[in-house]
């Protein structure tokens, strides 16, 4: 497939923050039951506020790293609730994982899956199993890398990544939490799908859609 660019990662951005507006209620519902209610309003503010930081910069002005640092700051900016800093910690090191590359090919849009993932893993210290979005994020970026490593086409990665990441957030409906806010209720919160398993997978959807674009 062609090289992703600036306004490739604008658009997607975009059509992230839009996705969580629909689901913002049903986060939220998925979060009253094992937490504090506000994951879907979190996820919400967060992409909103980067889509448009980023879709305010210049794309002859900036750089796939330039856009995901913007994207950091202002999901950080406006997030209070724990996934904030999880995410901007994501952004950053997506930015890193591609810095002084004009646009994106393929392998730098495998890195950027792994750094996501790791930057979330590093931020948080969760391990999977622990009923957190770890449980969607960490075997999404196997399946991916592992993908990769077969050499499969781009878009196959990024698939075999949303199957692991669907798996994974069903997963943690069989999980006690021992991680974040809903550790707390103990086993009270088996039974539940982890809001941020769920919001987790539906971010790595809306990625596994770009790339097929
Ligand atoms: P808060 O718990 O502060 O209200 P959110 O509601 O935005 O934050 O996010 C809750 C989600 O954050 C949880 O469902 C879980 O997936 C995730 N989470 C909490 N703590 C961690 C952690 N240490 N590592 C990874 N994810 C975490
Ligand atoms: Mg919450």
């Amino acid at each position: 497939m062609s090289e992703i660019t600036v306004s490739d990662l604008q658009r997607l951005l975009q059509t992230i923050a839009k996705r969580m507006l629909a689901e913002r209620d049903d986060l939220c519902q998925l979060d009253g039951v094992i937490g504090d209610a506000d994951h879907g309003i979190a996820m919400e503010l967060g992409f909103a506020a980067a889509a448009k930081a980023a879709g305010e910069l210049d794309p002859s002005a900036t750089d796939p790293t330039g856009v995901l640092n913007t994207a950091a700051k202002a999901f950080l900016n406006a997030v209070g609730a724990s996934s904030g800093p999880l995410y901007a910690t994501a952004f950053m090191r997506a930015a890193a994982a591609v810095k002084g590359k004009a646009s994106l090919g393929d392998q730098e849009m495998l890195d950027i899956f792994a750094a996501l993932a790791k930057g979330i893993q590093d931020r948080g210290k969760a391990e999977v199993g622990e009923k957190t979005m770890v449980d969607a994020w960490a075997p999404a970026a196997d399946a991916c890398a592992q993908a990769g490593a077969e050499g499969r086409p781009l878009a196959e990665c990024y698939d075999a990544a949303l199957a692991a990441a669907e798996k994974g957030r069903d997963a943690t409906r069989e999980m006690v939490a021992s991680k974040g806010r809903s550790a707390r209720l103990g086993d009270r919160s088996l039974g539940h799908i982890d809001p941020g398993a769920a919001s987790a997978t539906i971010v790595i959807s809306c990625l596994s859609d770009f790339v097929r674009r």
